[in-house]
């Protein structure tokens, strides 16, 4: 019995010990180079070796969102207004973003990696991780798959598209060591060095995660360099960040914590307006592209959702400027129907009682799995499913905007919604 009792114990001490167990060269991740200036440069000659900076609004008090590497170098940083970047450096180029060609980019490199790999998950428009195959991971064959990958997409993309690769036994680590030698580079986090590698990092916000914000709360604990990072204990780490103290201990001294397998909990988009479209009208106006995206997504994964949420924040001109803050949602039944999650969305957004809104976001959570050959049945209305069916196969074969469905009302609804279940709230 105390046998049995020990060896229980023993198995499961030791399965633990083998979910986090350190493997250098578990994983590859690529971390595009200026991702956006860089499509732009290669779909324009006359913007390449020129410095670029995208832009969603190019007047001068609009934003910089990204730039090219010779930007960069000229001191153009993001976040930068433009007109303070022109008077700078006068031959800037502004381009006006362009999601669905990015989208289209992200598209394509995603399917190069499939060729490489069954394990590739996009963690941003231009960040893959990678998990390589139990023989593939050495030093060796992990330089020669960066080496292939990088071939592969400058061929199928263009010269100007670049990526930097970082190798590692977690995700975390292998995305700081894409950083290190960009552009166009390729680094290994071995463990055992990973101390050296962290005392060479001056900045503590290189780490993914630790904004200028959170610098400031960590350095009230003494953590001011990624080096005080990985000294740091577990529980010194739990006292200064809280529950994540842990898994960031884990992170930085290389366990693989990744779930695999881990559910999608919520899809929504979001969106800052330009300054000249912070009234209701175009609030509403973004709202509904945001939830035909949303509904695009979820069908995309499979999913339905079944509450469906609305903020949106103001700013109130006063001695303060003071922000106002609208939260409103309603549960559902599953659905992933643009017609019904648009006319919910807007019906929340009906409420609103500030004006000038300046950042405007749907959320849709509660989801759950729905297979196509039960589809049908489930909803109500076939046609608007079939609508939707032939928009997705329209848009993956054509480009994510190439064909939309804009059937929504504008002033008095007159559709019926057959897919709500609950009372609103606020
Ligand atoms: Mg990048």
């Amino acid at each position: 019995m105390l046998w049995t009792v020990t060896s229980i114990l023993l198995f499961g001490f030791c399965s633990v010990q083998w979910c986090y167990m350190v493997k250098d060269y578990k994983y590859l991740f690529l971390d595009m180079d200026a991702f956006f200036a860089s499509i732009e440069q290669q779909e324009n000659k006359k913007w390449r070796h020129h410095p670029v900076a995208i832009v969603h609004h190019a007047g001068p008090s609009g934003s910089i969102i990204a730039q090219s590497y010779e930007a960069k170098r000229a001191g153009i940083y993001t976040g930068q207004r433009v007109g303070e970047a022109k008077k700078s450096l006068p031959c800037l180029a502004i381009v006006s973003s362009r999601p669905s060609l990015y989208a289209h980019y992200h598209r394509r490199i995603k399917h190069i990696l499939d060729y490489f790999s069954p394990w590739v998950t996009p963690y941003s428009i231009d960040e893959f991780s990678i998990v390589l195959a139990p023989q593939e991971r050495n030093a060796s064959r992990a330089k020669s798959i960066a080496h292939n990958i990088k071939k592969d997409i400058a061929r199928e993309l263009g010269e100007c598209i670049t990526g930097s690769i970082g190798v590692a036994s977690n995700t975390f680590l292998a995305k700081i060591a894409s950083k290190i030698k960009k552009p166009n580079g390729f680094f290994i986090i071995k463990n055992s060095v990973s101390r050296e590698i962290f005392a060479n990092i001056k900045d503590i916000t290189f780490l993914s995660g630790i904004n200028k914000a959170t610098a400031l709360q960590l350095a009230t604990f003494g953590l001011k360099t990624p080096l005080d990072m990985w000294s740091a204990s577990a529980e010194k780490l739990r006292a200064a960040m809280g529950q994540s103290g842990e898994r960031w201990y884990l992170n930085l001294h290389g366990y693989d914590t990744k779930k695999i397998h881990e559910p999608t909990k919520s899809v929504g988009h979001s969106r800052v307006l330009a300054p000249e479209h912070r009234n209701y009208k175009s609030a509403r106006e973004a709202l509904v592209e945001l939830s035909i995206n949303v509904a695009r997504r979820l069908r995309a994964s499979s999913l339905k959702a079944q509450k469906i949420e609305v903020s949106a924040k103001s700013s109130i001109l006063s001695p303060e400027n003071t922000t106002k803050r609208y939260h409103a949602y309603k549960t559902v039944s599953p659905t992933n129907n643009q017609v019904a999650i648009t006319t919910i969305a807007l019906a929340l957004f009906k409420k609103y009682p500030h004006s000038n809104p300046y950042h405007i976001a749907i959320t849709t959570s509660n989801l759950t799995h729905c297979r196509s050959s039960t589809q049908l049945s489930l909803i109500g209305d076939n046609k608007q499913y079939i609508i939707d069916k032939v928009v997705d196969s329209v848009n993956k074969k054509f480009g994510i905007d190439a064909l939309g469905v804009y059937n929504f009302p504008h002033k008095k609804s007159t559709i019926k919604n057959p897919y709500t279940t609950g009372g609103s709230n606020n």
